[in-house]
């Protein structure tokens, strides 16, 4: 899993057409989609092509198996342009991961091959309307029937909960146990009867993925869609993908808090005020470098943290503190570009005003920057023990 090695040249052919399909199909598109709040469903098909939606699947169930690395960076260059669509295959990667490093045999044949094509499309669901950051508090449960398990409950929140029609459920097969983790399941969670979505969640920014209600009202599944065919092992699994997810987390960020810095790049070299182009008074020179540095910065970040992934190394420090740089980097780089383009701005027909409503996601997903701060406060101490 992950492990398959990706020479610099394949890497950068694979780049390249990244690149060439963000150019020429997605940055003419994104005001009109983004203005619309509607699906890119011609996008969606091309990234099939591209084989995106097996990115990080292993080769042997039809997947490109791409290395983290290589993987953040196709991230950060579509973020770069659009962040949005990078969460069509994100979470969807995620839930790959789960069957892949925990299912069985059988579940990984019978799901990892139309994950890869996408024509299984997916995501994660964990987070519940009282639920988000204390995931050991969902209140969502599986009673086990037979050879089935009956599900009730409501996941809030959910990207690709509308498009997507498979999801890695997170919910309580013992809602008695003590810690409360030990009772908790993941399974796989196709859309049949009993599984409806409530509603679509309006935002502020990242339009056009479906966030949505997910509601399971005595949902019917086989006992062999519950991930590994264990009970008690869900926080464990769906928490287990929380390096690699922080990883993306933190490459949307730089995606964003590049591209906000390319855009005010430019519009500094041709607004001109007093005379000559902003770029040359200093207050704007002082904000473009802190914008470079922090950009190159939460670059190295991040794939620092993808390269100990790679390695198979335990990463949540450097994942964590990718992610909580990153994002703070997106937001901070959106919310300069936006004050250099002074009131264009503000403008609906200007890209950054878009940046400027998409970077704070990147502090909420994957754990908030609040709690990173602790995961990382935490990891540090215990890395760095007072002797004696
Ligand atoms: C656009 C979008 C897409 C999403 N996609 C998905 C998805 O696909 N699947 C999914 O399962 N979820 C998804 N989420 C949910 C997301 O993961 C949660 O919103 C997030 O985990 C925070 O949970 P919460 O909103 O319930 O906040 P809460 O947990 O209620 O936290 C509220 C505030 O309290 C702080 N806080 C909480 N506990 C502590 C603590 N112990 N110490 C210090 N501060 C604390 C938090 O940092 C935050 O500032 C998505 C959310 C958004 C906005």
């Amino acid at each position: 899993m992950l492990k398959h090695v990706i020479d610099s040249a394949e890497e950068q052919e694979l780049l390249r057409a990244v690149e060439r399909w963000v150019q020429r199909e997605v940055a003419p598109r994104v005001l009109e989609y983004d203005h619309a709040d509607r699906y890119p469903h011609e996008l969606v098909e091309q990234m099939r092509e591209l084989g995106l939606f097996g990115a990080t699947i292993s080769p042997e169930y039809g997947g490109l198996g791409l290395p983290a690395a290589t993987y953040a960076r196709i991230v950060m260059l579509i973020s770069a342009v659009w962040m949005s669509i990078t969460g069509i295959f994100n979470s969807h990667l995620i839930l790959a991961l789960a069957i892949e490093r925990f299912g069985t045999e059988r579940q990984k044949r019978e799901w990892l091959p139309r994950l890869a094509s996408g024509e299984v499309r997916g995501g994660l669901a964990l987070t519940e309307p009282d639920a988000g950051t204390d995931l050991q508090g969902i209140r969502t449960t599986a009673r086990r029937d037979g050879d089935s398990y009956v599900i009730d409950g409501t996941k809030i929140w959910i990207s690709n909960g509308i498009e997507g029609s498979c999801f890695a459920l997170l919910v309580k097969t013992d809602p008695h146990a003590q810690p409360h983790h030990r009772g908790m399941s993941l399974f796989i969670a196709p859309k049949q009867e009993g599984f409806r979505v409530g509603r679509k969640l309006e935002k502020l920014g990242y339009k056009c993925i479906d966030s949505a209600e997910l509601v399971f009202d005595r949902y019917r599944i086989p006992a062999g869609y519950l991930i590994g065919e264990q009970e008690g092992q869900g926080f464990y699994q769906a928490t287990g993908g929380l390096e690699l997810g922080r990883i993306n987390v933190a490459a949307r960020g730089v995606g964003i808090a590049d591209g906000a810095l390319q855009l005010a790049t430019q519009y500094a070299q041709s607004r001109k005020t007093f005379g000559k182009p902003i770029c040359e008074h200093q207050a704007i020179q002082l904000k473009l470098a802190e914008m470079a540095t922090r950009a190159r910065a939460a670059r190295l970040l991040t794939l620092d943290a993808a390269d100990a992934f790679d390695r198979g190394e335990r990463c949540d420090l450097q994942a964590g503190m990718a992610k909580l740089f990153a994002s703070e980097a997106a937001l901070e780089n959106a919310t300069e570009s936006m004050r250099i383009h002074g009131a264009y701005g503000y403008s609906k027909e200007y890209h950054i005003e878009r940046l400027y409503r998409d970077a704070p996601l990147t502090c909420i997903g994957e754990g908030t920057n609040e709690m990173q701060r602790i995961i990382i406060a935490r990891q540090w101490i215990k890395q760095h023990p007072v002797a004696g």
